[in-house]
């Protein structure tokens, strides 16, 4: 090894998530040697702790149910979500190719349960979830892969700076090793060459209480978190240092079924977003009256949550809590969800005004009996249940930061782009590190499918490069 260079190889993928272990996949089979670079002691990310819902249009389950959807439908809702502010090139890409995305995590060996999600913001349900609502099994599915291939994941390892030559051409990384989440310390760094190209994975930056308030002063330490540790944003950073364009840094998204009396993500939030939201109603305490369309997108939801300045109470019966029997069992368990007989009894237990949650109960239930359009604008169609049936179940429900919208801008080859558009050379990038697919606002389920996309695009597109020859490194 010549030059400051400490070892080399074709292609380095910062992170071991679902994009960064689909570009790894794809490069080291289309013939490139690659390097996994991963700064925790475990792989995975937000991806090992997700639910493992992937919505795409035309999915194998929708085929297989006979269900009507399109790419154009998808693309469409995107874009309303979105407040158009998403890339339509990007977008486009996208909607395509989810559904492919899919059937290569079963190629893999990913099992899918027998159900069909709709959630908000969808015009159709296109939601397909892993058994076991296991997200890791993506990973695990991602490195049996890579293991056969022979790529190693390097753990601890964490992208410190971006290696540029002096036309700003992407020559390889400096790397800390020996990384420690809590205090950051480094044994020693070490430089790796990328002889065809870099790939940054490194994820969102919702774990990264400055980094945000920077970008929306809202969201400060009060406002807890879904998101692993390590989802901080050196990895857009060491994009930035070197000139690449940001885009939609400020649209920071908020889980609008986070659980008030819950640390982090956990059952509470999986029980409104699959019982409470679909099946039931969030309401005010303070007024006893519902806020929102519990189908709305997730900003309509969390921003209706967040002006009523308290935690909301989300409602279901005992027909709707069967949609997630098991996150119910375990929350009746530990004292989040509490248990009612009547509505008076719900509304009275958290000092709603006199007769105001009877009302607004009876008010849905009869939009739905009498087949009137909901006053919010809920989809209430045949599927559509009255709130009637004993006991009824009550949720604290607060948003969460969940999902950072924005990051590192990238063009429809996964190439990075620079301030003035234009691909930073050997230099790609895929996941939630990036920004313009989802604009304004993110639909569920479409961020584990949009890794896949554009991780195999990258991966191809880094691995189709020739080798560089020569370069003095500048870090
Ligand atoms: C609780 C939860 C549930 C979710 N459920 C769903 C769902 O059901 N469906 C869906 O579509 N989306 C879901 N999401 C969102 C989705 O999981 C993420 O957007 C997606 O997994 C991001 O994948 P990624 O590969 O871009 O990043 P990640 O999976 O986060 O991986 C990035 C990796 O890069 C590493 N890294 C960061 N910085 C560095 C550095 N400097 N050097 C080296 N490594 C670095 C990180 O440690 C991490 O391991 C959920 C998110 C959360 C938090």
């Amino acid at each position: 090894m010549s030059g400051p260079w400490d070892e080399q190889t074709d292609v380095v993928v910062i992170g071991s998530g679902a994009a960064g272990l689909s570009a790894a996949i794809e490069a080291e089979a289309a013939g490139a040697s690659v390097v996994v670079l991963e700064k925790m002691k475990v792989t995975g990310g937000n991806t090992r702790i997700s639910d493992g819902c992937l919505s795409a249009p035309n999915n194998f389950l929708q085929k297989r149910m006979g269900v009507a959807d399109s790419p154009e439908l998808f693309y469409e809702d995107l874009m309303k979500a979105g407040l158009g502010l998403n890339h339509p090139e990007l977008v486009r890409i996208f909607a395509e190719q989810a559904s492919d995305a899919i059937d290569w995590t079963r190629d893999l060996g990913v099992r899918y349960l027998d159900r069909l999600d709709r959630f908000g913001g969808h015009s159709a349900a296109r939601g397909v979830t892993i058994r076991n609502n296991a997200g890791v099994d993506i990973i695990k599915a991602q490195r049996k892969k890579l293991g056969r291939l022979g790529v190693t994941i390097q753990t601890r390892s964490s992208l410190v700076a971006l290696i540029t030559d002096a036309d700003g051409m992407t020559t390889g990384v400096r790397v800390g090793c020996g990384h420690d989440p809590s205090g950051g310390i480094r044994e020693n760094t070490k430089n790796i060459r990328a002889l065809r190209g870099v790939v940054i994975a490194t994820g969102g930056f919702g774990g990264d209480v400055g980094f945000r308030m920077r970008q929306n002063p809202r969201l400060d330490e009060t406002v807890s978190s879904t998101n692993h540790k390590g989802a901080t944003a050196e990895g857009l950073i060491a994009g930035l240092k070197i000139h690449a364009m940001p885009v939609h840094l400020s649209w920071i998204q908020l889980g609008p079924w986070g659980c008030a009396d819950e640390i982090g993500y956990g059952r509470g939030a999986r029980f409104a977003s699959y019982s409470i939201y679909p099946a039931g109603v969030v309401v005010d305490p303070g007024t006893g009256r519902r806020i929102v369309n519990e189908w709305g997108d997730r900003r309509q939801r969390s921003d209706a949550i967040f002006n009523t300045g308290r935690a909301c109470i989300g409602i279901v019966d005992s027909k709707g809590a069967e949609l997630d029997p098991d996150s119910l069992g375990h929350c009746l368990e530990t004292r989040k969800i509490r248990k009612f007989k009547t509505i008076a009894g719900l509304g009275d237990a958290y000092g709603m005004p006199d007769g105001a949650l009877e009302k607004t109960v009876a008010d849905y239930n009869r939009s739905i009996e009498d087949g009137k359009a909901d006053r919010f604008g809920k989809p209430l169609g045949r599927d559509a249940n009255p709130i009637d049936a004993p006991p009824f179940y009550a949720l604290g429900i607060w948003p969460k930061v969940h999902y950072t919208s924005g990051g590192l801008g990238i063009d429809s080859s996964a190439q990075v782009l620079d301030l003035h558009g234009r691909p930073i050379p050997r230099l790609f990038a895929a996941g939630e590190v990036t920004g313009g697919v989802h604009g304004a606002s993110r639909l569920g389920g479409c961020a584990l499918p949009e890794c896949i996309v554009f991780g195999r695009i990258a991966g191809r597109g880094a691995a189709a490069l020739t080798p560089w020859t020569s370069a003095e490194p500048r870090a």
